[in-house]
């Protein structure tokens, strides 16, 4: 291995950088990505040890300014998960000639693309909730820079250190977001949960209803599985399947290696300027960098925005303060996953059947009735 593990981002800075190409990404059995070396063709030349982020940890910095912020275009809004600002800036760096990379489903992978044309900007929208494969972007990347192109790059904090380091010092062109991340599952997973709707070409991880997993072929909705009913989206959001590193990651805290962080407000006390719209996403910024404050203020005259307290921002986003804590069953789920697949070992870890989660979802499944008779009612 060329880091231990426990704490392999599964980040590709390896990958990009071996000069033989002799690393390829490989699953385990739960499919968490590894590297692995081929011996015979390695010329131990250490670049893999040397440029990994979780041997040679990356400087971060101190936010410098916390905002609350949403995308005034409310369409815009409603089709991203939080303030839509991710493509509100994506827009921006393409329509001033640069280039932008972010992750989509593509060629049946959750994988980072590069996109150099607003048409394609629905392709890098909103979160998904999996590890995205980075490929050969960091390659790519320094190519563009090379040609003194403006690229934006979207991803986890750990990505944005793979880039960093793989890049090896300050690029004047270069622009980063990193996303408050909780952890990623892995992408064998969420094939599992999603064989029987196949085939597929999209999937959504949040709409305008909140928290669904809607899987689309061609443009058309195949299924739409609310949270609550999605055993993955469960192990998702109780932290029971991330890689291993998630649950001790060093980029959950308020130091951040983006120029700009994007998240969720969430614990956001009232606006001085606006009654909030609790319905639609507020996003946090987090502006870390001079450059993070250029770019900004590029596209603020399309933005709400009211400056906050990093404290409130801190306060409120706990993957700001520490990673997430591993699930009490996380053992169990592993162990059965082996013995008897995907379903039973996600079943019995989670307690899915158990009579207080019974409830838990007939009381969503009504909230949710109650909600859209609600709506119905008042339009
Ligand atoms: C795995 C994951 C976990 C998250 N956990 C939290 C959390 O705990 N707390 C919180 O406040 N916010 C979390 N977020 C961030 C949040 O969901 C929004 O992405 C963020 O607020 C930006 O919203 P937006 O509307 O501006 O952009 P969006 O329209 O959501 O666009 C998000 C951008 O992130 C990139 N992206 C999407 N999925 C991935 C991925 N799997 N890996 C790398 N990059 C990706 C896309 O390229 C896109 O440009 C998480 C996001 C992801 C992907």
């Amino acid at each position: 291995m060329i880091c231990p593990a426990e704490k392999c981002t599964g980040c590709f800075a390896c990958v990009n950088i071996c000069p033989k190409n002799c690393i390829q990404m490989k699953e385990d059995h739960f499919g968490y990505v590894y590297p692995e070396v081929d011996q015979d063709l390695c010329i131990h030349c250490n670049l893999c040890d040397k440029v990994c982020p979780s041997n040679h940890p990356i400087q971060a910095n101190q936010p410098m300014n916390a905002y609350a912020s949403w995308v005034l275009d409310q369409e815009q809004r409603e089709l991203s998960t939080s303030g839509g600002l991710a493509t509100l800036v994506s827009k921006f760096i393409i329509e001033n000639r640069g280039i932008v990379f972010g992750a989509a489903y593509q060629d049946k992978e959750i994988q980072h693309i590069r996109i150099d044309d607003v048409k394609d900007l629905d392709k890098i929208r909103g979160s998904k909730y999996v590890h995205s494969y980075l490929k050969f972007a960091y390659r790519e990347i320094k190519n563009y820079l090379k040609q003194d192109k403006k690229v934006l790059f979207i991803g986890t904090p750990c990505q944005v250190a793979g880039l960093k380091s793989f890049l090896g010092k300050e690029e004047s062109n270069l622009y980063t977001i990193d996303i408050v991340c909780h952890g990623v599952p892995s992408q064998k997973l969420l094939k599992e949960e999603l064989k029987d709707f196949e085939p597929y070409d999209k999937v959504l991880f949040r709409d305008q209803n909140g928290f669904n997993l809607t899987v689309f072929n061609k443009g058309v909705i195949i299924k739409s599985i609310p949270s609550y009913k999605s055993l993955y989206y469960q192990a998702f959001l109780d932290s029971l399947t991330y890689r291993e590193n998630c649950y001790t990651c060093p980029y959950a805290n308020s130091q951040r290696l983006g120029d700009l962080t994007l998240g969720d407000f969430w614990g956001l006390g009232d606006l001085k300027s606006e009654k909030k719209d609790e319905d639609k996403g507020i996003s946090l910024v987090l502006v870390n960098t001079e450059k993070g404050t250029t770019l900004l203020h590029s596209v603020d005259s399309k933005l709400f925005l009211e400056e906050r307290s990093i404290n409130e921002a801190i306060a409120g986003n706990s993957q700001l303060r520490h990673s997430s804590k591993v699930h009490k069953n996380r053992d169990v789920f592993l162990g059965q996953y082996l013995k008897i697949g995907y379903r039973g070992a996600l079943e019995e870890a989670l307690e899915y059947n158990s009579v207080k989660n019974r409830l838990k979802r007939i009381i969503s499944s009504n909230s949710l009735l109650m909600g859209l008779i609600k709506r119905i009612k008042n339009s």
